[in-house]
């Protein structure tokens, strides 16, 4: 299903992708009693309404970290479960978004104009503290919680284990970024995946927040991998720079950003920013 802002495409059993003009993704997961929506894009139209028109439950909302293509949407509705650590970032003016929506429009080739008031308007709003092991209980279908600290302080990923699905938000992919002010260190990423690695059996693919495709679970043990090679300073640590800021990747990449030797995982850093403080 289409509308001016928002593309619906089932991925999986009750369980639909929405993309947002940005190219950001985000998800509603719906149970017999309950509908649990994972993240809300950038906040350009209005996502409850839209999700109105995808299902009749009642919709509770969660980020999977609080970067603004994540939790845009979330002035549409009434209250977020979002990890403490990450609240502040809901509330960051966002100075990149306007940009970010324009790019998205024009790769798409689309002949989008927005006005102003198409853009969500940040309001105090209710937020409720999730953590690791916490459950949202949706009738006849339980998603779990897990933190994964690392790309922010509140990163979390949450698990559907009877469909074998981790929503992963920007925790874990090939362009994993870890430069950041309020990322962690790398010491402490590779602590936050060798713990995630530990629900690796309960699933296969990971839907993250940039692609409309699913990686497959190995790309923790890459990711794992990559931080050591990192922490022992034998990455191959290319010069680069992200969103206006100097980085390094831990692994070259060719013409089309993806790694050189054919594995998925990458992660961007800052070299003050490798061991625990
Ligand atoms: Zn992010």
């Amino acid at each position: 299903m289409d509308s001016k802002f928002f593309t619906a495409v089932e991925i999986a059993p009750q369980t639909t992708a929405i993309i947002g003009l940005g190219n950001e993704l985000c998800y509603l997961v719906e149970g017999k009693t309950k509908a649990l929506l994972i993240d809300t894009l950038l906040g350009v139209g209005n996502l409850r309404a839209f999700c109105r028109e995808l299902t009749d439950l009642p919709i509770t909302v969660v980020n999977t970290h609080g970067h603004a293509d994540h939790t845009g949407g979330n002035f549409d509705f009434d209250e977020c479960y979002i990890h403490p650590n990450d609240i502040f970032l809901i509330y960051e003016p966002e100075k990149l978004r306007v940009e970010y929506v324009k790019n998205g429009i024009r790769k798409s080739g689309k002949n989008i104009v927005l006005m102003e008031s198409d853009f969500t308007v940040a309001k105090p709003m209710k937020t409720l503290p999730v953590y690791d092991g916490f459950v949202f209980e949706l009738g006849d279908r339980n998603i779990e919680v897990i933190t994964v600290p690392g790309h922010t302080c509140g990163s979390i990923v949450l698990l559907d284990r009877d469909n074998r699905i981790v929503f992963s938000g920007d925790a874990c992919n090939s362009n994993t970024l870890l430069f950041l002010s309020h990322s962690t260190s790398i010491e402490e990423y590779r602590e936050s995946l060798e713990r995630f690695k530990l629900f690796q059996p309960f699933f296969d693919v990971m839907w993250g927040g940039h692609a409309l495709r699913p990686v497959l679970g190995v790309i923790i043990d890459e990711a794992i991998e990559l931080c050591g090679e990192i922490l022992a300073g034998t990455d191959d640590a290319e010069e680069s720079e992200h969103l206006g800021r100097p980085c390094f990747y831990g692994k070259k990449r060719d013409a089309d950003f993806k790694r050189q030797d054919g594995k998925i995982a990458n992660i961007a850093y800052d070299k003050r920013k490798i061991n625990k403080k």
